[in-house]
């Protein structure tokens, strides 16, 4: 009779090692888990395949270099009955103490609304620390409806700088999500003449506009076998922008590029390094608009997975692209954003290491795709105008 693959095997591991060598056999393969059996597929969700490479592993606690973290979300506006109201995610203290282990000299919380919303950022934050607290502001998009809205923005820009704001921060809610009634009818488009005086208002108060524009690729096609973001839209559908009147992620990258091109004494960084899967066309972006910036938030994994081309794009662009996380205090939606000294030292060990298939975020399954990411290792040089100067330059500092 022949044996089973599973008896040959035992055969040939315990060989010379005599009853010891079985018993040790044994033991080790009793643990097999349960649901692995012929019959029952083991489920997507619960693959967590570990790394047999043996490869170095390097902890990297603090960034070589004081860091400025450009994209965080320390508070949001939050709608409570019929008010909009202040969250502050977590308190300056606790916050503060993460920024000095990690050698984060300053956070800009990007969220920090509008109107009497934003001085209660401002005091909350950035008067008790100025050295450590940077506040951006945010249109006013309820407003849209007010006949001179173009005006109003670009006025309400001018108070928040006298309030104490740094920048503007555009969420992708300008092209997905703003209506023209606010949350109904056909969708404000990101060049829309209304918000002109605005862009044009924030380069002659020196205040970088902060721009999230669409979001992945795979956001954009369906949720299928083929999309590589699968996970991560099925716990989320409601992030998929395929289909119904959304416009194409070509169309989003190219509106704001006529914005730029429109106002070329303003200064954009486009957050989440523009279009982060197609680096050959954010190249060709930053080439045409000597305006433009980008900061890495949320995007080591797509980085990391290209190293190469990553490392070269670093290179050419060192002066315009910026340090950033998209942290957020107790972000349990986002794992890839979970502020925190894990969240800061992965980003680290991507930015200074040359360390290999490393997970991006601090979860057991990848959680923006089924990849591992590559460190980049780049020359102090660039790590100083990465970590600080080129954010230090935009704001001011
Ligand atoms: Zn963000």
């Amino acid at each position: 009779m022949a044996l089973r693959r599973r008896d040959w095997l035992k055969t040939v591991v315990t060989a010379g090692f005599g009853a010891l060598g079985t018993q040790v056999f044994d033991r080790v393969h009793a643990q097999t888990p349960s649901n692995v059996k012929s019959d029952q597929p083991l489920a997507l969700k619960d693959y967590e395949p570990k790394s047999m490479l043996h490869v170095p592993e390097t902890h990297v606690p603090r960034s070589r270099f004081p860091n400025i973290d450009f994209h965080t979300h320390l508070s949001w506006v939050d709608r409570k009955g019929q008010r909009d109201v202040v969250n502050h995610l977590a308190t300056p203290a606790e916050i503060l103490k993460v920024m000095d282990a990690k050698n984060v000299r300053v956070m800009v919380n990007l969220t920090g609304g509008y109107g009497p919303l934003l001085e209660e950022t401002i005091r909350h934050w950035q008067q008790p620390h100025r050295d450590r607290f940077i506040v951006f502001t945010e249109p006013w998009y309820a407003k849209i409806k007010l006949a001179n809205y173009s005006r109003f923005q670009a006025e309400q820009l001018e108070a928040a700088k006298k309030a104490g704001a740094r920048g503007l921060k555009i969420l992708k809610t300008l092209g997905l999500y703003l209506r023209e009634n606010v949350t109904t009818g056909p969708l404000v488009k990101i060049d829309d003449k209304r918000f002109d005086e605005m862009w044009e208002a924030a380069g002659a108060l020196d205040m970088p506009v902060a721009i999230h524009v669409s979001d992945p690729e795979a956001f954009f096609l369906p949720t299928d076998r083929f999309n590589e973001r699968f996970e991560e839209l099925s716990a989320h559908p409601d992030w998929s922008f395929h289909g119904k009147d959304y416009p194409t992620n070509a169309e989003l990258q190219e509106a704001r590029n006529r914005v730029m091109q429109r106002h070329p004494r303003t200064k954009f960084v486009a957050l989440h390094t523009a279009n982060s899967e197609n680096l050959p066309y954010v190249s060709e972006c930053l080439d045409r608009y000597p305006n433009m910036y980008v900061d890495i938030a949320a995007r080591i994994g797509e980085l990391g997975r290209q190293p190469r081309m990553s490392r070269k794009f670093f290179d050419k662009y060192q002066d315009r692209i910026l340090f950033a996380t998209d942290a957020t205090p107790h972000g349990v939606e986002t794992p890839q954003q979970i502020f925190g000294n894990e969240l800061y030292e992965i980003y680290y060990r991507f930015l200074e290491t040359e360390d290999e298939y490393f997970d991006y975020a601090p979860a057991s399954i990848p959680p923006q795709g089924r990849w591992r990411i590559y460190g980049i290792g780049l020359p102090e040089q660039i790590l100083k105008k990465v970590y600080y100067e080129n954010a230090a330059r935009l704001l001011g500092l």
